[in-house]
Order: C-alpha cells, then structure tokens, then sequence
C-alpha cells in the first residue's frame, strides 16, 4: 500500500523533501500544495533576476514534477485559505510544511512606516513579479538610497539597483521594475550594517561583483578595516578574510563611476525621518569607544535586509521569539513536519535546505510507526474537497501553460517576462 503525503510550499526546501521521499520510500505519492499558480518560492521570486545560473536549479524541481505517477502539483491551493492543516493530516499519512518565511523583520524605530521605506522582502518580491508584490510601486524619485542590512540580500539589492539596463538585459526582470529602475536618478547606495567588515555575512562572490558594474563602483573607507595581520573577531564567518581582502581592494581602487556604492559599517539605525515621507535616517557608531557621532543621511528610499520571519498558520505552533514554526529537529507533531526556512529561519544559501530537509525525511521515514498505518484516503479526497470548495487547482501541465507564455512574450535576449498577477497566469489557462 502506498504511503501518501502532502508536502505544502514548492520552495526549495519542498523539492528537496520530495526528492528524499521518493528516493527513500518507493511506495510514496506526494501531492505538492502551494499558494501560488507557479512552482519554485523564492529560486523564483527572491534570487535576483541577474543570477539565472542560481535560478537554473528550477530545472532540477521541475524534473522531479515530471514524475507525475508519483508526484502532483496542486497550484493556486493556500493551506489556510482553501484547506485547513487539520483536513490535510485527516487525509494524508504524513504531512511536510515548506511554507518558508515571507515576513520581513522589522527594525524597530521611529519612522520604520513612512512611504518611501520597504522591508526586502517586499521590494524584492517586487522587483521579482512576485504577486503579493508587484504592485508595490517603490518611491524610487531620489539620488540617495539607504539599503540596510550586511548580507546578501542587501547586496543583491544595491546591485540590481546600480546595474545598468544593458546589464540586466539577459536576466528576467520584469518591464514594470526595468522601466521604474531605469527611470531612477540614483547616485548613492548607502550600505549600512551594525557589524564591522570582517563579521559581514556576505558571501565573497557576492562582495566582489560589486566591483565589476558598468556604471557603479563600490566606496569603502580604509579606516574602517582592520590591519592584515589582526585577529578576526569571534564570530566572523569563514569567508571573512576573503571579504577584507575584496574590500581593501575597494577602498583602494577609483571612485570614478557615476554611482556609489558606500559601505558603513558599526552603524545602527535609530530613526528614520521625514514628515510625509522619507527624507534621512539617523545612524548611531555601534562600536564601543569608536569616537563616531550620530549622524543623518539624506535619503529618500529605505529598503531593510535584516531578515524574515515566518506567517503564523491556524493549527501550526509558532515560536514568538524565533519567528519559526516551533519544532524538534524538524518534528511539529506525529506526522507533521517542517523544512526549509519554516522551520529553521532565514538563513543558508538554496543548497542548505537540502541537506536539511533530507534530515527531516529521515526522521519522517523512521517515525513511520508513529504515524499510523498508510491508507489515509489521500490525493483523490484532496481533490473532491477543493472541487467542492470550487479552488481552481493549477496542476503541473497548467503551470507548463503559464511557463511557455512567459517565454514566448520575453524581449529578445531575456528569458521571460513573468505574469506578475495571479489572474493573469490563470487567464493564460482559459485563453
Ligand atoms: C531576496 C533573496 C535572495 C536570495 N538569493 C539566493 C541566492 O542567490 N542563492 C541561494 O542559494 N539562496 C538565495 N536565497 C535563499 C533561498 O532563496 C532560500 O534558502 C530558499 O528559498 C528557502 O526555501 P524554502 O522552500 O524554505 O522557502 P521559499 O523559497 O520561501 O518557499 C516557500 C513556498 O511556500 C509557499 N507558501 C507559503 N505559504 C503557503 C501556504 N499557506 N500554502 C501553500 N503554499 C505556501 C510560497 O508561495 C513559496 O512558494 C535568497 C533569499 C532571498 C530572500
């Protein structure tokens, strides 16, 4: 008899458990629920559109949907919304949640809600076509823009900001952010993090594109690094003495470009002001006896990169002080599970979650016992419920649909150009 289970989120983390399944359980179905029309979470909507070798692990995902005997796409179904976790472990031997963490953190200052400012997540989402997003319509009417966060998000948005139309040409981003970047008198990113350069957390590749753009150059002060030969700080990340070499040779080439791209480091935001909009933010020294005063940027785009924090869901505890779903190990409860940045928050690189989520499907696997015996009715159940409930269910053909029409209407040289609203991506499927 064979053991059915829903996997709910077709992010990475939701493909990976689903390749472990089908590798560690031969008798397994798997029905992969997920909100959107479109497969894929953030490899989609959140890898920067000028990275498609990194998007080009959507190819991977979209061969394991090819094994249709064994695994179904459910598209357009929001657990929540058109089903209730409590329906899907009544009908399901076990079930995964992969839902991710789509909630930017906040920074916790005045000014934080003032048109003009936007958390990563949006403005990502937004600049990726994501649905929730794409009608966002960023301020993006000033020469100065504040980014802050020291990762690679906050990266990845300096850049798609800075590059030039040409250099975005072979990538997907959609017309509506090309024509809004474009049209944008930018002048200077500043990049602000709380930590000094040797505890930055982006990674070296990332770091070192900044100092390949057609138009920008990055400005890194020389005093604000640390000597060659002192010691990293506790903490620092592996990659640390590569990012201090990347950004000696920053502070030390010209600054001839038409854009900066400013590096501050120790620098906390305490304020963001402005009376109807943004019009600086004020940063405090963060380091201890640094001599630094308060200073105020002129700026008027904020966009935080400071993390993410997961959607509380009816029926799945949730951990306040994390922003996870509560979990052991990956365990929620008999049968039900979490992957993926649900369970564990916002942190790793893509090919994290496999190795994550494997771990989880081995436990899933070796609890069998615990989850009763197979037989639960299933996919078919699924099926009659959402036709009840009247959900148009998108299922792996239909987003086949979706996916050639955005090729087939992509400008020469890019490779698609998305449908940036759920009607749209359906009204392909009824043209
Ligand atoms: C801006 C940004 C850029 C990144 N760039 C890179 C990069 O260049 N390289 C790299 O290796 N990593 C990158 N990452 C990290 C990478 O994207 C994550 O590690 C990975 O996407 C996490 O996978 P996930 O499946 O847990 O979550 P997600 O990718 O967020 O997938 C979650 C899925 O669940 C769906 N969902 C949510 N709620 C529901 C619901 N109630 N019902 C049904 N479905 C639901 C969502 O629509 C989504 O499809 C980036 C992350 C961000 C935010």
């Amino acid at each position: 008899m064979s053991v059915s289970v829903a996997v709910v989120g077709a992010g990475p983390a939701g493909f990976f458990a689903i390749d472990a399944l089908l590798r560690g359980q031969p008798a397994v179905r798997v029905d992969l629920i997920e909100r959107l029309p479109s497969p894929y979470g953030l490899a989609r909507d959140g890898v920067a559109p000028d990275h498609q070798g990194t998007k080009a692990i959507t190819r991977q995902f979209e061969r394991i949907l090819m094994n249709g005997a064994r695994v179904r796409f459910l598209g357009h179904v929001e657990l929540g919304r058109d089903v209730t976790l409590e329906e899907l472990r009544e009908l399901y031997d076990a079930v995964v949640i992969a839902i991710g963490a789509p909630i930017d953190r906040r920074l916790g200052i005045p000014g934080e809600d003032l048109p003009g400012v936007y958390g990563s997540g949006a403005f990502v989402g937004w600049y990726n076509g994501h649905p929730d997003h794409s009608a966002l319509a960023p301020l993006l009417d000033g020469p100065h823009v504040a980014v802050i966060g020291h990762g690679n998000v906050a990266i990845d948005v300096a850049r798609v900001l800075a590059k030039t139309p040409a250099e975005m040409a072979a990538g997907d981003l959609p017309c509506h952010a090309a024509q809004a970047i474009a049209a944008a008198p930018l002048r200077l990113v500043h990049l602000i993090g709380r930590r000094g350069p040797a505890e930055a957390r982006f990674t070296s590749a990332e770091l070192a594109e900044l100092g390949t753009l057609a138009r920008a150059h990055p400005r890194v002060d020389a005093a604000d690094l640390p000597a060659k030969s002192d010691a990293l700080p506790a903490g620092a990340p592996k990659f640390a003495r590569k990012n201090l070499d990347i950004l000696r040779g920053f502070a030390a080439a010209p600054a001839d470009k038409p854009v900066s791209i400013a590096f501050r480091f120790h620098a906390r935001p305490i304020a963001i002001l402005g009376t109807e909009r943004v019009e600086a933010i004020r940063l405090e020294p963060e380091m201890a006896g640094g001599g630094r005063e308060v200073v105020e940027l002129p700026v008027s785009t904020v966009i935080t990169a400071i993390g993410y924090r997961c959607r509380p869901l009816t029926g799945l505890p949730f951990s306040d002080a994390t922003g996870v779903i509560a979990n052991t190990d990956g365990r929620i409860d008999a049968g039900l599970y979490a992957v993926g940045w649900a369970k564990r928050g916002p942190s790793g690189t893509i090919p994290t979650n496999r190795a994550d989520a494997m771990a989880v499907v081995d436990r899933l696997l070796a609890e069998r016992g615990a989850i009763g015996p197979a037989g639960k009715p299933g996919g078919a159940a699924l099926d009659r419920l959402l036709a009840e409930r009247r959900v148009r269910v998108v299922s792996f053909a239909d987003w086949q649909r979706i996916n050639a029409a955005e090729v087939a209407r992509a400008a020469p040289g890019h490779p698609r150009e998305k449908f940036v609203r759920v009607d749209d991506m359906l009204a392909v499927l009824s043209s």
